[in-house]
């Protein structure tokens, strides 16, 4: 899974690396932009890509793009169905088809089985060449019976209620990164990791233990421009922020224009070996990092400062903190931040 650019990390190098030097295959976008803009950086990668959300098939402009960029949706209504289905240059465009198990956000609901296999055979297509589900919570360590294990089992009747209806089922997926750190789903053909690939791991117990123990692939590193002791009381920034404690203050030039986000006010997490805490407001290009005495002439103006490394924890810990998740701490990266890939 590359939307989102790729989480954050850049659709193209992403892409182009899964391709060429590990073979992946196959790649799921969520919106049909997204294909596009890879196929176009892209011309000679041969690998199917998947368009899950966004697809734009109602409109005969953009549907002709899936021809024009070889380009496949994932059909997830009825509407599109028949979009999908009437349109006689899609008789040679995979039928990939995403049925909702319980988490209601997309897809065609379990009963429609019936429905769906009379549809097909109306139009002489006999076979769905993808069958997918999505887990709503499989971050949750699994129990017996529990809403993955429900959602799975719809899925497997599901997908025997329509070959028994005559509807052939080449492929099939539901594992995103939880399912597959639990393991659950892995009987099916294909599996669909988005957030372990890029490093954190998406099921811990209480103490923060993972299953998955990856790498975060990036770190975002910036700057100090400033640093100063600090005494309790000082009001630093807008809104004169009070200090809460004797320390150091570390300016890094990034802020929400970098997409290091205003809700980071207050998280504390780990640069550099040291136990941090966001200052105050964060502002469009500057931050205030406060750290403890035992930070005292560690920091210097000018050394590099990473937000977080490769410790699939610094991302994990920064999100717990910032109540937010590692996909949005990747995503929210805006184009400010210059990508360098280390091959
Ligand atoms: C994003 C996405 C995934 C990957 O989910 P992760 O939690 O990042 O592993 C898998 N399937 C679908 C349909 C998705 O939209």
């Amino acid at each position: 899974m590359i939307k989102a650019n790729a989480y954050g990390h850049g659709l193209n190098q992403i892409a182009r690396y899964a391709w060429k030097d590990l073979g992946v295959k196959n790649f799921g976008v969520a919106s049909l932009g997204e294909a596009v803009e890879l196929r176009k950086s892209l011309p000679s990668m041969r690998a199917r890509i998947m368009v899950f959300s966004d697809t734009g098939l109602r409109w005969p402009e953009t549907r002709s793009l899936y021809l024009d960029y070889n380009i496949e949706p994932v059909v997830s209504s009825f509407e599109d169905l028949e979009f999908f289905l009437e349109d006689e240059e899609f008789s040679h465009v995979p039928l990939n088809l995403k049925v909702d198990t319980g988490m209601h956000r997309l897809g065609f609901e379990t009963q429609d089985a019936e429905k769906i296999c009379k549809a097909l055979k109306r139009r002489r297509r006999f076979k769905i060449n993808h069958l997918m589900t999505h887990f709503s919570s499989s971050f949750i360590r699994l129990k017996n019976g529990d809403r993955t294990f429900r959602q799975y089992d719809a899925f497997l009747a599901f997908k025997k209620d329509l070959r028994s209806q005559g509807v052939e089922i080449e492929e099939s997926s539901c594992a995103n990164s939880g399912a597959l750190e639990q393991g659950i789903s892995l009987e099916e053909s294909h599996i669909r990791p988005g957030l372990m690939l890029y490093g954190p791991a998406s099921v811990a117990d209480k103490d923060g233990k993972t299953l998955w123990r990856g790498k975060n692939i990036s770190s975002l590193k910036t700057n100090v421009i400033k640093v100063f002791p600090v005494k309790k009381g000082t009001p630093i920034g807008y809104g004169a922020h009070v200090c809460h404690q004797d320390g150091v203050i570390v300016y890094a030039p990034v802020g929400y224009g970098d997409g290091i986000l205003t809700s980071y006010s207050k998280a504390s997490f780990m640069v550099e070996g040291f136990e941090t805490r966001v200052l105050g407001r964060v502002n469009m290009d500057l931050t205030a990092l406060w750290f403890g005495e035992e930070a005292a002439g560690k920091f210097k103006a000018g050394q590099s400062l990473r937000l977080w490394d490769h410790d699939a924890d610094s991302v994990r810990k920064l999100a717990h903190s910032a109540k937010t998740i590692p996909y949005q701490i990747f995503t929210a990266v805006s184009s400010r931040i210059p990508r360098s890939y280390i091959p």
